[in-house]
């Protein structure tokens, strides 16, 4: 079975467990954001599908085939599932464009183009990854000694709707690639990326229970990985708060977690700053993919010499933007995902107006026609923000920025840093030393030099305090999903230099 069966022009996509399309008779409904037209239907998973996929993937590694599988054709089946992903490229973009709600000038070549990059990266690092490295005699008498990096068993990954594809495939490939088997649950609204792979994977010869996709609500089957004592690790890609839920959950058998959670990036702009590119890149820092984006530049740190003019420099780019259908090459700016997402976004607008920041522009759904379907909202600009209001420290994820203004280096430092996130920073100067120096003082996971969201496959993706806990891609995304052993051996046969008569006083007859 394909698993995706085309019923009055709709796909409908099913679960992909122990190697079979499952389907329940229930379905989840994909909307497009900006029409909210059907897309797809999707097979609505249980506590049931949750348990079944764990113990295939548990089954599979014990019986072992695919870890004993060699990394070279490990990797080789990883490539051969990135080339077919990059063969149906415009196919899979435009279905992945409608399911995020993305604008499919920004899903082609980064939600979906660079999500091929990071395949092409991790299926090749699992073919050159050092599982296996001989070591010094650290001790006088050790003969000698190696240290293996084995597959941990089952590994969990429970991802978000924001940009799926990348965040499950910094999770898998890694995974698959060092031999372990895994289960999936995707948002259940944004899980066909994931369906798709497991189609690529199945052709591609995987063996059953290898990979499994499974959908569900997270409080119930998410949870219920979190929890699972057959999972032994789980990554996770989410809220704060949820995560915090994964960890006290995978306390249970002491699961290893990787954890990518949120965000509220500082993006400060110094006073010999580059003024063009430093409004154009911040509006890119805080409204790509509709501010959807856990490293999105939230906060704005202007300093005061330039402050007023950056502001009326952005307000007046910003009504230049094209707002509308996002699968037309030309639009600027998308809906938002959810009307739960709009109506969360559109709440933070009314706390910040209400703790007395200013609107300097947005903060509505904007009008006409078109607006009247989907969840829409305005690019939205707050000025006179302080660190302390909710604008300043919750994320929002939406079109919204707000401004902070600051006189000193040492002053924008202290603002940044005062936050209980940590996932991305950056900043704007034309000074060199001084921003090699800034971004040393930023407690964030990656900090950005005069640009935003650059994230090679080549550098570790993550956050410190309460943006996460680990690190994804880059090269060595697989010790997250390996654990070393070391391994001693003596094979001179002989007692003579063993440190045994630690023990024994006298030698052996
Ligand atoms: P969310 O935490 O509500 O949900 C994320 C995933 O967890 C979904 O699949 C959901 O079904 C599942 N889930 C929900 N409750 C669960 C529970 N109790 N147990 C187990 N699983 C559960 O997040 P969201 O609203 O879908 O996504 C937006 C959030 O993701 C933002 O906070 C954003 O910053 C974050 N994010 C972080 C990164 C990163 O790399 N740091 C990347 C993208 C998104």
């Amino acid at each position: 079975m394909s698993g995706k069966n085309t019923t009055a022009d709709v796909p409908h996509f099913s679960m992909y467990i122990d190697g079979e399309w499952v389907d329940t008779g229930a379905s989840y409904e994909i909307r497009s954001s900006a029409t909210e037209e059907l897309v797809a239907t999707v097979a609505r998973g249980d506590l049931e599908h949750a348990d079944r996929a764990v113990a295939a993937a548990k089954a599979a590694h014990e019986e072992g085939t695919w870890r004993r599988t060699s990394p070279a054709e490990r990797s080789a089946i990883l490539q051969r599932v990135t080339e077919r992903f990059a063969e149906r490229t415009e196919e899979l973009a435009l279905l992945h464009a409608q399911e995020i709600g993305a604008t499919i000038r920004m899903c082609e070549p980064f939600h979906f183009g660079a999500s091929l990059g990071h395949m092409q990266y991790l299926a090749e690092l699992a073919g050159r990854y050092e599982f296996e490295s001989g070591g010094p005699n650290l001790h006088p008498v050790l003969a000698a000694g190696k240290t293996r990096r084995e597959p941990i068993g089952v590994c969990a990954a429970i991802v978000p709707w924001n940009i799926p594809l990348v965040l499950s495939v910094w999770k898998v490939f890694p995974a698959l690639g060092a031999g372990n088997t895994v289960v999936i649950k995707p948002d259940e609204h944004a899980p066909l990326m994931l369906i798709e792979l497991a189609r690529e994977f199945e052709a591609a010869g995987l063996p059953p229970g290898v990979f499994n996709v499974i959908t569900g609500e997270g409080e119930i089957v998410g949870a219920r990985l979190a929890e699972h004592p057959d999972v032994r690790k789980i990554g996770f890609t989410g809220s704060t708060a949820v995560g915090k839920e994964i960890m006290r959950a995978a306390a249970g058998n002491v699961k290893k977690i990787t954890l990518e959670l949120g965000g509220k990036g500082p993006n400060i702009v110094l006073d010999d700053a580059d003024l063009e590119t430093a409004v154009d890149g911040s509006l890119f820092a805080f409204l790509a993919h509709s501010g959807q984006g856990c490293e999105s530049g939230t906060r704005l740190l202007l300093q005061s010499a330039i402050h007023d003019e950056f502001v009326e420099r952005m307000v007046r780019r910003i009504k230049t933007l094209v707002i509308g259908d996002p699968l037309d090459y030309d639009t600027d700016l998308g809906p938002v995902y959810s009307e739960a997402q709009r109506d969360r976004i559109l709440g933070y607008v009314e706390a910040g107006k209400a703790e007395g920041a200013t609107l300097a522009c947005g903060g509505g759904v904007p009008s006409g026609p078109q607006f009247e379907k989907g969840w829409w909202v305005e690019p939205t600009v707050f000025t006179d923000v302080t660190n302390d209001m909710r604008i300043a420290r919750e994320e929002i994820f939406g079109p919204v920025v707000s401004v902070i203004r600051f006189d000193t280096v040492e002053e924008a430092i202290a603002i940044a840093n005062d936050s209980d996130y940590g996932l991305s920073a950056g900043v704007w100067t034309q000074d060199a030393q001084l921003a090699f120096d800034v971004a040393e003082e930023l407690e964030a996971g990656m900090v950005w030099i005069n640009d935003w969201h650059i994230a090679p496959p080549e550098y570790p993706f993550g956050g410190v305090k309460q943006s996460g806990l680990g690190r994804e891609g880059g090269p060595r995304a697989l010790d997250e999903y390996t654990e070393p052993k070391f391994i001693s051996f003596d094979l001179s046969g002989g007692v003579d230099a063993k440190p045994y008569g630690l023990l024994f006083s006298t030698p052996p007859n």
